[in-house]
């Protein structure tokens, strides 16, 4: 049974295709850059710039590629970033339904739309096939309310629903599981999402209650250009030189490890530069680690005894030198690690912590649209578990 899981976002779509309940990956394709001239699509060693003036057609066109009949596909899971209050699971996606998520758009307006238009050139081309929304938000619905409130006026949060929803969920929630799955008991612990974009999660038996992202992706942990915590009075005093708009730019798209080393976003070349004795580099980087270590002694005081902390994400799964800047000094905690194996785990599963340690360190590589799937057959007719 093939069930594909879309990934769209404004002007780029990425698809995988699964074989269920096998999850067997079968393919991998994206196309980017939809809607300009270039349009670009990709799929393992081939690169070709094709016609895709919108959504439907990119999604057109790897089926075509991947000769896929429209009625191959029982099912398809959409990766929808914010799914307020409302949806706590994975939920088959009904004309009501689309209009819901749609609503929510004003919360998210650069990730609802292109999720949008995925969802619909996806119900146009596949019509017959179950079309389900997987949310980033869903996992972090456990949160308690004091995790989710924001110290402001009640009527903003009642009129408005503003308040913490947080990001990454399905991230979180699929190395948690693996973690579950390793330990033989639900996971108990703090997950660190660490890519372009940032996040910790704080789990209690397998449920999110508490996590550093909140009504937006902009809170929380410093990130590739994303400042991350920050006063609202600077944010008040930005927006009176600069103007909402330039504001918002400012702190989403040239702040964090960017705005900090003047120099990039990506980790690899900071700490290359850093390396070669860069001091806005080292000092981003530094900004960087300190900011998580930070989160993970709050989150060691709201959980009480913990399992174990997990590295995920690009930067998670692949740099043992930011792993161990981060960890430093929390061995009187009940944190250490093994050098050897540190050193060794990159992009691959491992514990890399020492056989004695009181705090388990994982590396566990994310696979988000694998959870997607998993999801999306869970709601097909297909699945036993199906009521
Ligand atoms: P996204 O959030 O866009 O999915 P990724 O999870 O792919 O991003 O993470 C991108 C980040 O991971 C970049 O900062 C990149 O430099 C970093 N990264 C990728 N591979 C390595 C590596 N081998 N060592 C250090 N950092 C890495």
């Amino acid at each position: 049974m093939k069930i594909l899981v879309f990934n769209s976002g404004s002007s780029s779509v990425k698809i995988r295709l699964f074989d269920m309940p096998e999850e067997r990956l079968i393919a991998s394709c994206q196309v980017e850059k939809i809607g300009q001239t270039d349009a670009t699509f990709f799929h393992g060693k081939i690169e070709k710039v094709i016609s895709a003036p919108d959504h439907t057609t990119a999604i057109a066109y790897i089926c075509d590629h991947l000769n896929l009949s429209p009625n191959d596909i029982v099912a398809v899971g959409h990766r929808v970033v914010q799914g307020g209050e409302k949806f706590i699971e994975a939920t088959p996606i009904t004309p009501d339904i689309e209009n819901e998520i749609d609503a929510l758009k004003a919360f998210a307006p650069l990730h609802t739309p292109p999720n949008m238009a995925g969802i619909r050139a996806g119900q146009t081309i596949m019509p017959n096939a179950t079309h389900v929304a997987v949310f980033d938000t869903a996992f972090h619905q456990t949160m308690p309310e004091h995790a989710y409130r924001y110290a402001i006026p009640t009527i903003y949060y009642t009129r408005d629903h503003i308040r913490r929803y947080g990001f990454h969920g399905t991230s979180h929630r699929y190395v948690s599981e693996r973690a579950t799955e390793r330990l033989g008991h639900p996971f108990t612990g703090i997950t660190c999402h660490l890519g372009n974009g940032c996040s910790i999660t704080a789990i209690k038996n397998g449920q999110s209650v508490d996590t550093s992202m909140g009504f937006t992706p902009l809170e929380g942990v410093a990130m590739g250009t994303r400042s991350g915590d920050i006063d609202p009075a600077v944010v008040l005093n930005l927006a009176q030189q600069l103007g909402i708009k330039e504001t918002d730019h400012l702190l989403n798209r040239e702040s964090g490890l960017l705005g900090l080393s003047e120099k990039s976003n990506d980790l690899r070349e900071l700490l290359a530069s850093a390396h070669n004795g860069d001091a806005k580099s080292q000092l981003a980087l530094n900004v960087f680690t300190y900011r998580i270590t930070k989160y993970i002694g709050a989150y060691l005081a709201i959980l009480g005894p913990i399992d174990g902390i997990i590295f995920t994400g690009g930067i998670g799964e692949n740099s043992p030198d930011i792993r161990q800047q981060i960890l430093t000094n929390l061995t009187h905690l009940g944190i250490h690690l093994d050098h050897t194996k540190n050193t060794s785990s990159i992009g691959q599963e491992n514990t890399i912590s020492t056989e004695t340690s009181p705090i388990q360190i994982f590396v566990i590589p994310t696979d988000e649209e694998r959870l997607i799937a998993r999801q999306t057959y869970q709601l097909t007719d297909n699945a036993p578990t199906h009521s």
